[in-house]
């Protein structure tokens, strides 16, 4: 479960997120669009504190990430994420991504580090490729990698931002279809993407961000099917 209370984010005099309050409920699936520059990013990456937000509470699980006493790095640890750029390490086997940041961060044994890294594969439909290097995959493929990179850490919540705009069409498809069947088995998941089918028929809410305000919240019926804003009808056109 992920709350957002009163989130503002400034980069020198550039106010970027202006007061954002959102929740996500434990397994809920939200979609966030928005155009270009709106804070979407940057909101994600307030969620798990890669950006100190300037003002404002995060709280994930219970924890307010935003206490200055609470032990950032374990928190973090607790939230999967997913950028655009896949991030892989270029030098290691997909297996040996999967293994270093569970024996590095979370501490765990070879053995064990292994067998999730093997369970996680399988979940992503990647276990032929566990001894092959990332150069050698489809940009589809690198990005199921990643997403069971992060599934292995064990996380609370998966942050995902644009997941799939780096992929020629014909390889979107397989990321969706893995991160549907994550939503499926309840994960709580914040999604920024333009993929309006998806946000249609995975999302729980669908919020809609215009300059550092979220403008319009509620279901995909509602955001992307009958928008109360204008703001929200214009960015729509111009995507469908
Ligand atoms: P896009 O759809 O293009 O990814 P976005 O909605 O994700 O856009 P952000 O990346 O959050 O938008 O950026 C919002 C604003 O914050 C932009 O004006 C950007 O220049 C600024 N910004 C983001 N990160 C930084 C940073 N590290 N330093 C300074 N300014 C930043
Ligand atoms: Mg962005």
């Amino acid at each position: 479960e992920i709350e957002v209370r009163g989130l503002h984010k400034s980069f020198g005099d550039n106010e970027v997120l202006r007061g954002i309050d959102l929740e996500i409920g434990q397994g809920e699936v939200v979609c966030v669009i928005g155009p270009s520059g709106s804070g979407k990013s940057t909101l994600l990456r307030c969620v798990n504190l890669l950006e100190e937000p300037s003002k404002g509470q995060v709280i994930v699980g219970g924890v307010e990430l935003t206490d200055p006493d609470v032990d950032i790095d374990a928190a973090r640890r607790r939230i999967g994420m997913v950028f655009q750029q896949f991030n892989l390490f270029p030098h290691l086997t997909v297996t040996e991504n999967l293994t270093l940041p569970q024996r590095r961060v979370l501490g765990r044994g070879k053995a064990e580090a292994a067998r999730v890294a093997a369970e996680n594969l399988e979940r992503v439909g990647l276990s032929e490729k566990a001894t092959a290097y990332p150069s050698s995959l489809s940009g589809g493929q690198q990005q199921r990698v990643a997403i069971a990179r992060a599934l292995a850490m064990g996380p609370q919540a998966m942050l995902f931002d644009e997941p799939t705009s780096a992929l020629d069409p014909e390889l979107v498809g397989d990321v969706l279809a893995v991160m549907r069947m994550l939503a499926n088995e309840g994960m709580t998941m914040m999604v920024v993407t333009h993929e309006m089918t998806f946000a249609r028929e995975v999302a729980d809410r669908v919020v809609f961000m215009d300059g550092g305000l979220v403008v319009e919240d509620g279901t995909p019926a509602q955001v992307i099917g009958a928008p109360r804003h204008e703001r929200t009808r214009h960015f729509l056109s111009r995507l469908l």
